[in-house]
């Protein structure tokens, strides 16, 4: 069986529809698909119509929230969430909440280039989002459109990047209060690539003991922004906190160069996902 629990469609930052990417999994030769674009379920009802026999689909999302620190301003964290009920009040406002705020975020970044002189508009950048879930990756693409940059992994590391003057911060969920959601929704949440040091600061292992205390059930060990460094540590907690251990992709079409399938999750893990998850059931045959 090959398992990759992390994707992303257009209906958030990827760039190949879901129809698209369920096929692009089945060509892959997946067996188990998660579908987890960034704060919404958008995708969810095009899986039941699109699947390819054969193949069987987790339904997830990818949370935005923020970890805080004592001593340093908060950290950016993301939290994959399974199996949870779509139609839970809470944390559909919730996701409804954070939204917006990719939103207003994404305006005031390209109300920044802008006023510079880069030849970037707020109203292509929603068109290219096509009514999905605004994130960096749409402006990068709108940069290399406009000649500005030669790749989106160019823009991430100049103008998108969380260090450069244009960018500009979401206010993201309190990882526990996001973990605290997940849980009462019937869900399984997992931290997402959490010792990724290529992507910035990280957590020590402190906040993720509190993660657990809040009621985290796994940790995505085997990411392509993970170190093999990186992968032993979290792989070292999640047995020592008897956490769920994942692996996966974090596929986006074109706008990564990483392809689906990419790292994959053990079947007994998967299990052991599909045994804490209550709020939903997998698309499967
Ligand atoms: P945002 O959620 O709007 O802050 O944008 C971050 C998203 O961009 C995440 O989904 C990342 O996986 C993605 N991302 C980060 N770095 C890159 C990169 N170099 N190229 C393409 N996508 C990236
Ligand atoms: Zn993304
Ligand atoms: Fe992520
Ligand atoms: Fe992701």
């Amino acid at each position: 069986m090959r398992i990759d629990l992390h994707t992303h469609s257009s209906v958030s930052d990827g760039t190949e529809s879901v129809s698209e990417l369920l096929a692009t999994a089945r060509d892959a030769g997946l067996d188990v698909v998660g579908l987890t674009d960034h704060d919404t379920t958008g995708g969810w009802p095009a899986v039941e119509v699109r699947r390819p026999v054969g193949l069987t689909v987790v339904p997830g999302m990818e949370m935005s929230c923020r970890w805080f620190p004592d001593d340093q301003p908060p950290i950016s964290v993301h939290l994959l969430a399974y199996l949870f009920d779509p139609l839970h009040p809470a944390f559909a406002a919730e996701r409804a909440r954070l939204r917006d705020e990719r939103l207003e975020r994404g305006e005031r970044i390209v109300a920044a280039l802008a006023a510079d002189g880069y030849p970037v508009r707020w109203d292509d950048i929603v068109e290219r989002s096509e009514g999905g879930v605004v994130g960096r990756p749409h402006i990068a693409r709108a940069l290399v459109a406009a000649g500005v940059v030669d790749s989106v992994d160019h823009a991430f590391a100049t103008l998108l990047s969380h260090r450069s003057p244009y960018y500009a911060a979401k206010s993201d969920t309190d990882v526990r209060e996001g973990i605290a959601l997940v849980r009462a929704a019937g869900g399984v949440p997992v931290f997402a690539h959490g010792l990724a040091t290529k992507r910035g600061r990280v957590v020590g292992d402190a906040a993720i003991h509190a993660m657990v205390d809040a009621g985290l059930l796994g940790l995505e060990v085997d990411h392509p922004d993970h170190s093999a460094d990186e992968r032993a540590h979290l792989r070292g907690l999640a047995a020592e906190l008897g956490l769920i251990a994942t692996g996966s992709s974090d596929y986006h079409g074109t706008n990564k160069t990483t392809p689906i399938g990419a790292c994959t999750t053990e079947p007994e893990q998967y299990e052991a996902l599909l045994a804490a998850g209550t709020g939903s059931t997998p698309f499967r045959d």
